[in-house]
């Protein structure tokens, strides 16, 4: 269904001390004042971080935040995700992000939970939970790094929309073309629902070829090459990133992309500068 209204949201994810609890609340003081649609919070595979989600998440709620936790299912029963629903109903929570997610190394193969992909679990909540949820579900123009092949990529993608997602939100991405393709393909394939942009703002490149590595989000040479080569000249790079991200952005919404999704790994910052300089707040 598509949405009238452009969808910004920004994604955190919990921190693991005290102090990074509080400075989480000061980013997030500053991202609210922007408005945005909804604040995700992530949830580590197997229950990992599920105080720490808890905590961000009830948070978030007392701030009358619109505010949607992430839930994965591997490794998990029925009754713990059950128990997890129920708790975020009685909250006021009405968004859920459903995924599948990916154990640690060392938890084991995820054999003894009762879900094995996340369409399961997006049928799972419309069955206990009927329409109270809107759904949001993972997306990957650039192909899930474990899926066979593109097509069945995409045919997986199908199960978790027939089974009753709302929208989706993909992993970060740094080729246009792979997200306007992708879109093409699902619509071919009779898909409505909005399929939003994960953008990851350029900070740290270390850190950003770890992630691109393990999540399959490729960084196109000639950015690899020239973050590189900014070694320690952080502002430069940031300049640098901050330009590649923009032009992304532009490229995307002038194509028709629904809103942008802003991994803004619990830093205001970066992406507060993405949003002034796309005029995101003259158009939600
Ligand atoms: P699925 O949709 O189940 O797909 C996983 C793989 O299995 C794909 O290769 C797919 O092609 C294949 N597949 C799917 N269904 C079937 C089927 N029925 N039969 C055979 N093969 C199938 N991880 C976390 O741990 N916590 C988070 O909070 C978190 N948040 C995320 C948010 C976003 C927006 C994104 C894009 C990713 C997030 N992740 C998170 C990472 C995600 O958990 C991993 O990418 C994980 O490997 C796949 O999750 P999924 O929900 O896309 O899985």
């Amino acid at each position: 269904m598509k949405d009238p209204l452009p969808i910004f949201s920004f994604e955190l994810f919990p921190p693991k001390t005290a102090e990074g609890m509080r400075k989480l609340k000061d980013q997030v003081t500053r991202l609210r004042a922007v408005e945005p649609r909804y604040i995700s919070v992530t949830y580590g595979a197997g229950g990992s971080t599920r105080a720490g989600t808890f905590e961000t998440v009830d948070w978030l709620c007392d701030q009358g935040l619109v505010t949607a936790p992430h839930l994965t299912c591997i490794g998990a029963t029925r009754a713990e995700v059950r128990d997890l629903l129920q708790r975020y109903r009685e909250q006021g929570i009405q968004r859920i992000v459903a995924l599948r997610g990916d154990l640690p190394s060392g938890m084991g193969s995820g054999a003894h939970g009762d879900f094995r992909y996340a369409n399961e679990l997006v049928a799972f909540i419309r069955a206990e939970h009927g329409d109270h949820f809107h759904i949001e579900v993972a997306a990957y123009p650039e192909v899930h790094p474990q899926a066979v092949s593109a097509a069945r990529d995409l045919d997986n993608f199908v199960r978790k929309v027939e089974a009753g997602a709302d929208a989706a939100i993909t992993q970060y991405f740094f080729n246009a073309d792979a997200y306007f393709s992708f879109v093409d393909n699902c619509r071919s394939r009779g898909l409505e629902i909005p399929i939003v942009p994960g953008i990851m703002p350029i900070t740290n490149f270390t850190q950003l070829a770890r992630f691109s590595d393990a999540c399959g989000a490729e960084i196109p040479r000639w950015i690899r090459r020239r973050l590189e080569g900014y070694g320690d000249d952080i502002a430069s790079l940031r300049a640098f990133g901050h330009e590649i991200v923009a032009g992304l952005c532009q490229r995307l919404l002038a194509g028709g992309a629904p809103g942008l999704h802003f991994y803004t790994m619990n830093q205001a910052n970066s992406t507060l500068k993405l949003w002034d300089r796309l005029g995101l707040s003259t158009r939600t």
